[in-house]
């Protein structure tokens, strides 16, 4: 009954003719019906990839935005900026922003706001570093970043809220969470958020796990219970193997 939810997450790679390669390429695949797939390519190529997809049964994602809907932002983009070209799933709190630019809890609610506001659908990360994890206070950090970054939404605001859980020390390093203790944490989000508001609300929610997935661990991954997809990186950008992963839901 949750949304099964395979996003690639392209960070600051592909330019304009790579992105049209990849989606002609996307095009030709036949996804399993159960599965949304959504991509988020740099903001130069939403406009072109929107398009480019615009008979095909894949959501384009803008990686990030600005909580103000416009003014003297310099190099900034806003959610009446992405609406305008069709975008209306942002992902917000991606832990390269909460490290790199200093993107922290209140300015997240803000963003949280505005894609609302805006009738976004928000893909809000958290995340914990491996500090955290040996240290063993991952389950507080979550409860936190998920408190103070989204805890303030109404309860119908939920329908348009995405979770990802992505621990940083399994980003880009090649180090997965093993399905086990991905499986721990989406369940202690859904509880916390059951706690919160309720257990309707968390029960529709979609956690996804994000942080080294690959065609290899995916099933394993994605049969957790409460795991309702994932996040990619490296591995979004081939095909074969974003497919690969999308495939593992079928
Ligand atoms: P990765 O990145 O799959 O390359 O680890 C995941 C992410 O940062 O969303």
């Amino acid at each position: 009954m949750r949304r099964k939810i395979v996003a690639g997450n392209w960070k600051m790679n592909y330019d304009l003719a790579e992105t049209e390669l990849f989606l002609v390429e996307l095009k030709k695949q036949v996804f399993p019906e159960n599965v949304m797939v959504m991509i988020a390519p740099a903001f130069t190529n939403l406009n072109h990839a929107f398009n480019s997809v615009r008979e095909h049964p894949v959501t384009i994602v803008a990686q990030n935005m600005h909580q103000n809907n416009e003014g003297a932002f310099t190099g900034e983009i806003s959610a009446k900026m992405l609406k305008s070209i069709g975008v209306t799933t942002v992902i917000l709190g991606h832990s390269e922003r909460r490290a790199y630019f200093n993107e922290n809890s209140t300015v997240l609610s803000e963003k949280v706001n505005t894609a609302l506001e805006n009738e976004m659908t928000a893909i809000f990360c958290v995340g914990e570093e491996l500090k955290d994890r040996k240290e063993e206070t991952h389950f507080e950090l979550i409860k936190t970043q998920l408190s103070e970054g989204i805890f303030h939404i109404s309860d119908d605001a939920w329908k348009n809220i995405v979770i990802a859980y992505e621990p940083v020390w399994a980003i880009g390093t090649g180090e997965t969470a093993s399905p086990e203790q991905a499986q721990e944490m989406h369940k202690f989000i859904r509880k916390t958020i059951a706690e919160k508001y309720s257990k309707e609300i968390a029960d529709k929610v979609s956690i996804l796990y994000g942080g080294s997935v690959k065609a290899d661990n995916a099933t394993e991954i994605f049969g957790q219970e409460d795991v309702d997809g994932g996040l990619i990186g490296g591995a979004s950008l081939k095909v074969d193997s974003f497919m690969k992963i999308i495939n593992a839901f079928g």
